[in-house]
């Protein structure tokens, strides 16, 4: 289970998240939509501390972390509970597609060098991608990169998975495998927050659907109710542009 209670972030005196709760349910998926510069991005981010919360709690399973008094320790936890799909994948460029995702567990979960590879070439195995073991990230399309940027967050074994527009960066012709193997991992009950403008994605895939303006959730509810009889006049405006 994952709670998040009052999460505020300001940036200087711009409010971005203003007392934000969200909630989910081991192996939900939420899909997070709403107009460029709402806080997307920040409520991920601050989901793991990639930026600190100014206000607010932030619960994964056991773990309570209060972003007012976090302590390094509750900082590590909670990016060992969480994984992290950033838009341009963020893969070494100098390790092969194997030493991506071996990487979190040699250095992070302490595994053995070659526990790590042989768990990562699983891993390799259910994105499709076997044969790129040893390819290194400049001779792999984007969509290749961005499956091995997924791999590495399936091997962290997160009980969640954030992803922040995993398909925005991509050419159109290889946005379709990376929503694949994101549908694999939803069909597999992995939870997941997920921000993205694929529309289609989150009427197939989502259980709820957040739509944030504002720094505030304005409405959520399961993607054939948002889709179809959004409530507030914001949503109705927003889903108007985009569908
Ligand atoms: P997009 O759909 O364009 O990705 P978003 O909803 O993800 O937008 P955020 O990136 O979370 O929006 O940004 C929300 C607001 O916070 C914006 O006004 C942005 O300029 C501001 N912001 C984000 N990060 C910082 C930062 N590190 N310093 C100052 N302002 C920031
Ligand atoms: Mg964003």
């Amino acid at each position: 289970m994952i709670a998040l209670e009052g999460i505020t972030k300001r940036f200087a005196d711009h409010t971005v998240l203003d007392g934000i709760d969200l909630s989910l349910e081991r192996g939900e998926i939420i899909v997070v939509i709403g107009p460029s510069g709402t806080g997307k991005s920040t409520l991920l981010r601050c989901v793991n501390f990639l930026e600190t919360p100014d206000a607010g709690r932030i619960q994964v399973g056991d773990l309570q972390v209060d972003a007012t008094h976090a302590s390094r320790d509750d900082i590590l936890a909670l990016r060992r509970r969480t994984a992290f799909v950033f838009q341009n994948y963020a893969l070494f460029a100098h390790k092969t597609a194997l030493d991506n995702i071996a990487e979190r567990m040699i250095v992070v979960d302490r595994l053995s060098k070659s526990d790590a590879h042989d768990r990562a070439r699983e891993i390799l195995e259910r994105i499709g991608l076997a044969d790129k073991a040893d390819a290194y990230p400049a001779s792999l399309s984007g969509g290749q990169q961005q499956r091995i940027g997924i791999g590495r967050a399936m091997a962290a074994g997160a009980e969640v998975m954030l992803f922040d527009e995993p398909t925005s960066a991509l050419d159109p012709e290889w946005v379709d495998e990376v929503l694949t193997l994101m549908k694999q991992l939803a069909a597999e009950q992995q939870t997941m927050i997920v921000v993205s403008h694929e529309m289609q994605f989150a009427r197939e895939v989502a259980d709820r659907v957040v739509f944030m303006e504002g720094g505030h959730i304005v409405e959520q509810a399961p993607p054939e109710t948002l889709f179809t009889n959004p409530q507030d006049e914001r949503t109705r405006s927003f889903l108007r542009k985009v569908l």
